[in-house]
């Protein structure tokens, strides 16, 4: 199991000790380890800030692991000492009962003077010291992006006859950098027994920190919530621990996620790792940040389902990528079920583990009926709906309703893109049609459906529905916006007695599907939509 670790910062003075508080916080909330960062520390608060770790309970009750790491400047730390005055600090450490040390592959490479401590240090079987207890993890940074010579430095590391661990970490600018991280797990593995944790730092780096355990890293970063970590993108605890449950990871784990740009919003994860846990599917759902451009999104999804070990089952597909998607699924001989096809756009794509072609799918059409069928009273269909906005979620309620024999009509703030939906959908008939906002007439519709992002938080106060319209009792309001739950256009229906159908059904609705496709099992519905509520907080 991967131990999560929280780095603490000892300070250069006594004075403030935020560290004590930090210690025991991190022990409260779950921590494995803490990695006292003694970059600027001198010996009396290195022996305090270890005396500490030592005196906190793990929740087991065991004792926490102590990881001191005294990083010069040039490693993106604050330490200036030479050789001897770290070495002095290290060996003090030591004495003082740190169960591991970490110290750079440069300066072991670059100072005799190390070297031959290290030698003297951990010269027993596979790093342990002489006095049988603590270990050396050898590590190497690169603040700058991907190593051009990543496998060469890897090696090094494995040089490092003394390590007991080795860590490799860099900076990742895209997801594509951080699945290079996740790659590097399956070469060191055919080249060297000893465990390695290999991280990419960097909002594009969660999925290496996400899944560090899965590929069997001895140990893992997480930060204390409200306390900025030690590396950028480090994520929380609580969140490593009970949202992707982390340290139930193995190498079986199947891996899913959110496709999208940006995508650091989504309660998909919250909704899909929640539904995960209470049916005991060994899975994890990752946020998958992919650049808004075709090529990229084809690069990464095909790096992701040819990455050694990570087994990964499919995705959810959100703006702006639903058409690549769907374009993707064609080019590479995906199935397209007939709701992607019509729609001309997939929110899912599903790939079996035994290398066949897989599946593209869009749920978001069984959303939206879910989310009817749930209305109460029940909607008699056939009547007339009214679809304000032409993006994505409007065709996919446009197709959904022609489906289910409503007539409708699409109002759209451009009327040209109006046009073309209905033009994309079959075309104007009795069925369907498209006019200007300035036309819309409540009473010709049974069904008013928001297709805009209006009304969405931060923009609260604003309703799609063009000045002076009003609703009428008894109508049916569908509003797709589901942050916040209750939007302004859904208050105004609620006041003038009709009903109304939230974003949050459509949501939870095409969530399921995909949870059906991922999982092969039965949703877990209630489990799923707490999750979902508790994620926007209402
Ligand atoms: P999209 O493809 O970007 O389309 C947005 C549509 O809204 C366009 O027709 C656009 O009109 C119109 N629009 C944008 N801003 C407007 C404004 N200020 N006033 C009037 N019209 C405006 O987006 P989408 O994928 O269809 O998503 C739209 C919304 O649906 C999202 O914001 C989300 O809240 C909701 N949604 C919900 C779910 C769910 O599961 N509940 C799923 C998907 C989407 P123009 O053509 O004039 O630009």
């Amino acid at each position: 199991m991967t131990r999560l670790t929280v780095p603490i910062f000892v300070p250069a003075h006594a004075a403030a000790r935020p560290w004590a508080e930090q210690i025991a916080a991190a022990a409260a909330l779950g921590a494995d380890m803490i990695e006292l960062r003694a970059d600027v520390a001198d010996k009396e608060l290195i022996a305090a800030a270890i005396n500490a770790g030592k005196a906190a309970r793990k929740l087991d009750g065991q004792q926490l692991l102590t990881m001191v790491t005294i990083r010069p400047r040039w490693e993106g730390g604050l330490c200036d000492l030479g050789d001897d005055d770290r070495v002095r600090l290290f060996e003090h450490a030591l004495g003082c009962g740190a169960d591991f040390l970490d110290i750079e592959l440069q300066a072991i490479e670059q100072s005799a003077r190390l070297r031959q401590a290290v030698a003297g240090w951990f010269n027993g079987q596979a790093g342990t010291s002489q006095n049988g207890c603590a270990q050396l993890v050898v590590s190497a940074h690169d603040f700058s992006g991907v190593p051009m010579d990543l496998p060469q430095r890897l090696r090094r590391l494995q040089a490092v006859s003394q390590a007991a661990w080795l860590k490799m970490v860099f900076l990742a600018r895209s997801l594509a950098d951080a699945i290079r991280a996740l790659e590097l797990y399956g070469v060191h593995a055919r080249q060297d027994a000893r465990p390695l944790l290999s991280l990419a730092m960097g909002e594009m780096g969660a999925i290496t920190r996400l899944l560090a355990g899965k590929f069997g890293a001895p140990y893992n970063f997480a930060a204390l919530p409200d306390v900025a970590g030690s590396a950028p993108g480090q994520l929380a605890l609580p969140v490593l621990r009970e949202t992707y449950r982390v340290q139930r990871h193995d190498a079986a784990t199947r891996v899913f996620g959110v496709a999208g740009w940006p995508v650091g919003h989504s309660i998909s994860p919250a909704i899909h790792n929640a539904g995960f846990a209470a049916v005991d599917f060994n899975g994890c759902y990752i946020p998958l940040p992919i650049e808004p451009d075709y090529r990229v999104f084809v690069q990464t999804t095909d790096a992701l389902r040819a990455c050694a070990g990570l087994h990964f089952g499919g995705c959810s597909v959100t703006i702006p990528h639903k058409e690549n998607a769907l374009r993707y699924a064609r080019e590479r001989g995906l199935t397209v079920e007939p709701g992607a096809d019509a729609v001309g756009a997939a929110n899912t794509l599903l790939f079996s583990q035994a290398n066949r072609p897989g599946r593209c799918l869009n749920t978001d059409i069984e959303g939206i009926r879910a989310a009817l069928a749930g209305a109460k009273p029940p909607v008699p269909a056939g009547q007339r709906a009214a679809v304000f906005g032409a993006g994505g979620a409007a065709r996919a309620v446009v197709y959904a309703l022609k489906e289910m024999n409503w007539r409708v009509t699409v109002f759209n703030r451009t009327a040209a893109r109006g046009a073309e939906l209905v033009q994309a959908m079959g075309g104007d008939s009795m069925a369907l049609g498209s006019k200007s906002l300035d036309d819309f007439k409540p009473a010709e519709f049974g069904l008013l459906v928001n297709c805009t992002p209006v009304g969405m938080h931060p923009n609260i106060n604003a309703s799609p529905l063009p000045e002076g319209a009003a609703i009428m009792p008894g109508q049916l309001v569908f509003d797709t916006v589901y942050n916040p739950h209750e939007t302004l256009l859904l208050r105004q229906a609620r006041a003038a007695g009709a009903k109304m159908i939230y974003g949050l059904d459509m949501l939870l609705g095409q969530a399921m599907e995909q949870f059906k496709g991922f999982t092969g099992m039965a949703p877990p519905v209630e489990v799923m939509r707490k999750a979902a509520e508790m994620a926007l907080g209402s």
